[in-house]
């Protein structure tokens, strides 16, 4: 996408005020730029009695211009793994990512390969259309993923190697490799200065760091804590080294309710030794806790509490900037897939067998803009399933646009989007 320079993104049809738009329009005014230049001839003249309707006719303008894009092809689990392949391939074709993949880049295929148990994750074989373009290009992509804080068989590089071949993501299955990309305990991490409102630095696996260019496969699902789990999620929290990740967890404090039973759950589940049962319930060390949420998933009485109001809010800027640090150095070399199958309440760190979904199938979406790539998918499912997507996963008080909004306003993209639909 292109970017008028210093300015944020807007959407002014309809829901602002007048005043704000004049204020956006006044500021761009003599900004010459492309085809906008060449439609307005560089100027607009503001003056005279339909003043008003010129300004939001330019605002229009703008914002259609600033609009991305977002290939959109209809698909199911129905179809079979091959055919989600050769859709995802279509789109690929379809959106000229090729342009953003240059021979012997380095290319973090980032994928998600589903923890131990969990049987609704994007497979192997639904990606196999995706890498075969990156191989057909002479890039040198790599399957990639970093581990995870909760205790699982993601939690160090080699149980998460194991596991990733286990369900496939393997040379042996896909011709490339499954390399953990924040070493053997999460902590190969690269600093990455970046201008954002919560962190001036964020810690990224080495390996994504470093690559060149980054294929991202997001399996578009729900999230205790985030609301959403897409794109920017992926190259947020599933970029970050640990230290990235429990920095983006630090906002979450979480207490035990009365409803506690002593079950012991969140005591066997607990990361960081952080919970203790005393005679009558659960307790959370503050100092301990690094805020994974893995108690609040355990529980299944309700017990654990959170403030998700400012939390969520707070969580989700932290994973849109760590999404920016993420892709610093990679703009024009990154593309962001988001499937929309199988989506289900929870994320696929669940070791679950067969959540059942929450929307039927939609498709896949694809985009070099992550942030529209993510509006784009929430208003399909929202579309899908007649309800918010907070309600359709019963997580009530999240809301999923605190990320796409502070993604937006750090300059990560645009929720502006145009669907083009791919047959
Ligand atoms: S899992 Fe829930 S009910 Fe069980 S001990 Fe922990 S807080 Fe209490
Ligand atoms: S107490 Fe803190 S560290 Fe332990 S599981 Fe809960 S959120 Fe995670």
């Amino acid at each position: 996408m292109r970017w008028l320079a210093g300015l944020q993104p807007v959407r002014v049809a309809g829901d602002y005020p007048v005043d704000m738009t004049l204020s956006i329009a006044r500021n761009i005014m003599y900004w010459p730029c492309g085809d906008l230049e060449k439609q307005y001839n560089g100027r607009v003249d503001f003056t005279g009695s339909d003043y008003c309707k010129k300004v939001v006719n330019f605002c229009n303008a703008i914002a259609g211009f600033m609009a991305s894009k977002v290939y959109f092809i209809k698909g199911s689990c129905s179809d079979g793994e091959k055919l989600i392949s050769k859709k995802a391939r279509t789109l690929f074709k379809a959106g000229g990512f090729a342009n953003c993949f240059r021979e012997n880049d380095f290319t973090a295929v980032k994928v998600h390969v589903g923890e131990a148990g969990n049987t609704t994750y994007i497979t192997p074989p639904c990606i196999r259309g995706l890498i075969d373009e990156l191989l057909k290009l002479k890039t040198k992509p790599f399957l990639t993923d970093t581990s995870a804080l909760y205790v699982g068989r993601r939690h160090n590089a080699i149980e998460h190697a194991v596991l990733a071949a286990e369900h496939g993501f393997c040379e042996a299955v896909l011709g490339i490799p499954f390399i953990v990309p924040d070493g053997l305990f999460g902590t190969s991490e690269t600093p990455v200065k970046i201008n954002g409102e919560l962190n001036k630095e964020v810690f990224i696996a080495s390996d994504i760091a470093r690559s060149q260019s980054i294929l991202s496969v997001a399996h578009f699902t729900g999230h205790c804590a985030a609301c959403m789990g897409a794109t920017l999620k992926t190259l947020g929290m599933g970029c970050a080294s640990r230290k990235g990740k429990m920095r983006q967890h630090a906002a979450l404090t979480l207490s035990i309710g009365d409803d506690c039973t002593r079950c012991g759950q969140c005591y066997d589940h607990c990361p960081a030794d952080a919970i203790t049962l005393n005679d009558v319930k659960a307790h959370i060390d503050q100092d301990k806790c690094i805020g994974c949420a893995e108690c609040l998933v355990a529980c299944g009485f309700n017990a654990v509490e959170c403030d998700w109001g400012e939390e969520d809010e707070v969580l989700q800027k932290n994973i849109a900037e760590h999404a920016l640090g993420t892709l610093e150095g990679k703009q024009n070399k990154s593309v962001f897939f988001n499937y929309l199958i199988s989506v289900t309440k929870d994320c696929d760190c669940f070791s679950v067998p067969d959540m059942p979904g929450i929307v039927d199938d939609i498709g896949i979406l694809a985009s070099t803009d992550p942030v529209a790539v993510d509006k784009a998918a929430l208003d399909m499912v929202e579309a899908k399933g007649g309800k918010k997507l907070a309600k359709l996963i019963g997580y009530d008080k999240l809301n999923p646009h605190y990320q796409l909004e502070h993604a937006q306003r750090i300059g990560l993209g645009t929720a502006d989007y145009d669907l083009v639909n791919v047959d």
